[in-house]
């Protein structure tokens, strides 16, 4: 007997005929004593559609952080009651649960919420009595009930964290695509899909733009030790694994894929005093308004009036509130001016077998020189390097670093 925990994106579940279909493959594939919990996104473009109505009344409706939970989360409940019609029209005894039916308990940081606790008694109870169990992915309650969604992309980490609690025998992540590619095939024609790859590669992928996975899926992943499978839901492809080790032999590429981000956006405050604290002020605000901050450089700007530029990036959604802080902030420090630059783009290479190799990061810059594409700011972690460009050299660079690594057969 084994218990599979499967999750389905907001593609795979786009339309009624869509939801249909994947009730019938999942029936097609159940073996007799399979225990089935299904994690599901909200249909289609529903998540988006909800925060365009939102924007209707606010700009930046997040700011009423809470009330955009209770409205995101009513995608996935569409979705779950919908899918579990679908199997129990077919015949299959299933049942629907929400996120805190499930037992997904989070943190209160609304809208970017974390799991803190899961108590699955109900799912365990429901597969006993022989039904599937469709849970709502993107949501929990915090400790006073209140709903919190778990940050764009989130139903990955509920389906990580869910095959985690309940021990699962494994979790498939059900995609538009058929697994983990080199590079996103949209852009780069010849991008290779992988056979395997490891958390912490995953991760740092992930981290650096690569849409497949949110980031805190991996994480969970690595933290269970749960091997994810990355399947498509309209082929039967093999797919993609993602865990701790490679157990195939692999061609050995140092650089295991190429990642973007075109959300960036690239801030800088001018011209504040060169004096220890400074950075601390500038980030402790944006870091209590929950925005995460990237690449960041510093540079002496002017010795003989000791200031320096600080220039950093963040998720271009976060925009509206990190100016406001930043205005608040400059004005305090006394700053000469505060840069927004929205038309920039992080393109990155990712792979383990880079540590201590210090001929890759020359290898990139080479691809992006030759390419004419000119590199803004680098940032580098262990087993990655970043370059931000101009947005409109992003496909051309993608195109030329997948070259310089994944040479044509
Ligand atoms: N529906 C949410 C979103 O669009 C969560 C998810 O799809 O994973 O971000
Ligand atoms: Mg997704």
């Amino acid at each position: 007997m084994a218990l599979i925990v499967k999750k389905f994106g907001g593609s795979s579940v786009g339309s009624i005929e869509k939801i249909q279909n994947v009730a019938k493959r999942i029936l097609n594939e159940k073996k007799p004593d399979d225990q089935i919990v299904m994690v599901v996104s909200a249909m289609g473009d529903t998540t988006d559609d909800l925060i365009a109505l939102a924007k209707g009344i606010d700009s930046d409706p997040y700011r009423y952080d809470r009330e955009m939970d209770m409205l995101l989360a009513t995608g996935e409940q569409v979705s779950i009651a919908l899918l579990t019609m679908a199997f129990r029209a077919l015949g299959q005894k299933a049942i629907s649960l929400t996120g805190p039916l499930a037992g997904m308990k989070t943190n209160s940081v609304h809208t970017k919420g974390k799991i803190v606790d899961i108590q699955p008694q109900r799912v365990l109870d429901e597969l006993k009595e022989g039904n599937i169990v469709v849970v709502a992915g993107f949501q929990g309650a915090d400790a006073l009930g209140d709903p919190v969604t778990l940050g764009r992309g989130g139903s990955d980490t509920s389906a990580v964290a869910l095959a985690g609690a309940l021990k699962a025998d494994s979790c498939e992540i059900f995609t538009d695509v058929d697994g983990v590619y080199s590079a996103d095939p949209r852009i780069e024609p010849d991008a290779r899909r992988m056979k395997e790859i490891t958390y912490d590669e995953m991760l740092e992928m992930a981290r650096l733009g690569a849409g497949v996975m949110q980031p805190r899926s991996v994480e969970m992943g690595k933290h269970f030790n749960i091997p994810i499978h990355v399947r498509s839901t309209f082929t039967n492809k093999p797919g993609t694994m993602i865990r701790g080790e490679y157990t195939m032999e692999e061609k050995d590429f140092v650089i295991r894929g190429v990642a973007h981000d075109a959300k960036v956006t690239k801030l800088a405050v001018l011209g504040v005093p060169n004096t220890p604290g400074i950075a601390h002020s500038i980030f402790s605000a944006l870091a209590e308004a929950h925005v995460d901050v990237d690449m960041i450089v510093q540079s002496i700007r002017n010795i003989e009036k000791n200031i320096t530029d600080m220039v950093f990036t963040i998720a271009s959604d976060d925009l509206p509130r990190a100016r406001e802080i930043l205005d608040r902030v400059a004005n305090e420090l006394n700053a000469v001016a505060v840069l927004v630059e929205e038309d920039v783009a992080k393109v990155s290479i990712v792979g383990a077998g880079m540590l201590g190799s210090p001929g890759i990061a020359a290898r990139m810059f080479g691809a992006l020189g030759s390419a004419g594409v000119n590199i803004d700011v680098i940032s580098t972690s262990e087993i990655s390097i970043s370059c931000l460009i101009k947005s409109a050299d992003m496909q051309k660079a993608i195109n030329a670093i997948h070259a310089e690594f994944f040479p044509k057969k």
